[in-house]
């Protein structure tokens, strides 16, 4: 269906001009929102355009997630045995490491479904991954680009370099990392994801390593997605064995930049932040998956000026529940409940977008004319008044435990009353049980 025209009784655009509507209409042709109106305006001018007609519900865009690992969709219920981990470095060779190890192609194929899957139905329509796979480096990116292609979601990838395996396998993933920027990156790009330059984090990169890594990808106009003083123990580590804290160790190989993009960022002295508002670093914050790994809490009260998103890190696919949960954390360990609402609304409904669109060049974000037709309907009915000025409180308090009931991504409606329209979810589903309980009797 090249043009239709969507009527719900709420539509938030999230354009300054008219952000809530009531009784809306978005008129969508050839995958782009054309026009906004109310329903009886569309109705006239375009008589002959079919209307897809809600008559309950809260159409909003898209959400983005901007730090996700697809492949930990196959970690949910698997036992790594052993004694439970202790501190986080346990947690990375326990877990983490153990698993991304035995993955295999069509693992991590299967993952990238449930995960992309997931993000739909939570109304994210935009990914941005990070992908670990030691032992199958070549060919693990063509994986997850076909699963995007498959559930027809945007975003990036990136395939994480470390030394951790060896050199052998650091080549390999060189190779993949320039395989995959020949094919998703630059102008001539064309499909619905950017690749971008994956590093694990500071604590497992040698200097020859990040120099090589620098100097091999100087010719692409791209930027780097990696983890940064998650843990103490990363700058600890950087400080014994280089002399420079982590953000000082990254700036000096050319890391940081507008189209970089920094994860956690927990353990920053203010000279650090500083260098991310300087080198306009984009820094993504992962309450969630702090809080699951104790390694406390960034202070980002302090981190003035820095451009801040939100991202997953592999804890679920949902990122209405990410920003309620960064907020309740934040008011909770700052000990002020007056803290980051509106800023951490911002991030969710703002930053996000236009972050993903600094590092990969695509635009979503908003029900405006010229913007993709990246949507989301929410079968809800609010229980109180929702106006303009209180749509961040029912994000935060109103939309709690909703699915999406439809998504659109570039018009194409990709969920349909919370089932998938391009495939079989309950096969899927099944296939991927069967490939998690192999992987899970490899390990
Ligand atoms: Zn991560």
């Amino acid at each position: 269906m090249s043009e239709f025209i969507l009527t719900a009784p709420y539509i938030f655009t999230n354009s300054e001009d008219y952000p809530l509507l009531k009784s809306g209409a978005v008129l969508v042709e050839n995958g782009i929102i054309s026009e906004i109106s109310s329903t009886g305006d569309a109705k006239r001018k375009h008589p002959d355009i079919e209307e897809i007609n809600f008559s309950e519900g809260l159409l909003t865009p898209g959400l983005v997630n901007l730090h996700h690992h697809l492949y930990s969709s196959f970690a949910c219920g698997w036992n790594p045995g052993g004694s439970p981990p202790e501190d986080f470095l346990q947690i990375l060779n326990n877990v983490w490491w153990k698993l991304d190890k035995s993955l295999q192609l069509e693992d991590i194929y299967y993952s990238a479904m449930i995960g992309l899957c997931q993000s739909l139905k939570m109304g994210v329509t935009s990914v941005v991954d990070h992908h670990a796979s030691q032992r199958t480096v070549t060919g693990s990116l063509d994986s997850i680009a076909k699963a995007f292609k498959d559930v027809d979601v945007k975003g990036s990838i990136c395939f994480e370099l470390t030394d951790r395996e060896g050199d052998k396998l650091f080549e390999e993933g060189l190779q993949e990392t320039t395989d995959a920027l020949s094919k998703w990156s630059g102008k001539s790009n064309s499909s619905k994801i950017m690749a971008m330059i994956g590093l694990h984090a500071s604590f497992t990169l040698s200097d020859d390593s990040l120099k090589r890594i620098s100097e091999n990808f100087s010719s692409f106009d791209v930027g780097y997605h990696f983890h940064l003083a998650e843990d103490k123990s990363d700058q600890v580590d950087s400080i014994r064995q280089h002399g420079l804290r982590v953000t000082h160790r990254f700036e000096k190989f050319g890391i940081l930049g507008p189209k970089s993009l920094a994860i956690h960022g927990v353990h920053l002295n203010d000279d650090e932040a500083g260098l991310l508002r300087e080198t306009q670093t984009n820094l993504v914050l992962c309450a969630r998956s702090n809080q699951n790994n104790a390694v406390s809490l960034p202070d980002w009260r302090k981190y003035d000026g820095v451009n801040i998103g939100l991202g997953t890190d592999g804890i679920g696919s949902d990122m209405v529940g990410e920003a309620k949960s960064a907020l309740y954390i934040s008011h909770h360990v700052f000990g002020d409940p007056s803290f980051g609402f509106a800023d951490i609304g911002n991030m969710l409904l703002n930053k996000n977008p236009e972050i993903l669109q600094k590092i990969t060049g695509l635009k979503t974000g908003k029900i405006e004319p010229g913007y993709p037709a990246d949507m989301v309907l929410w079968r809800y009915d609010p229980p109180t008044p929702l106006t303009d000025e209180n749509i961040l409180g029912h994000y935060f308090y109103g939309l709690y435990n909703l699915q999406a009931d439809s998504v659109w991504v570039d018009g194409n409606m990709i969920l349909k009353n919370s089932d998938f329209t391009n495939f079989h979810y309950a096969e899927l589903v099944g296939e991927s049980r069967l490939r998690a309980k192999k992987l899970w009797e490899r390990m």
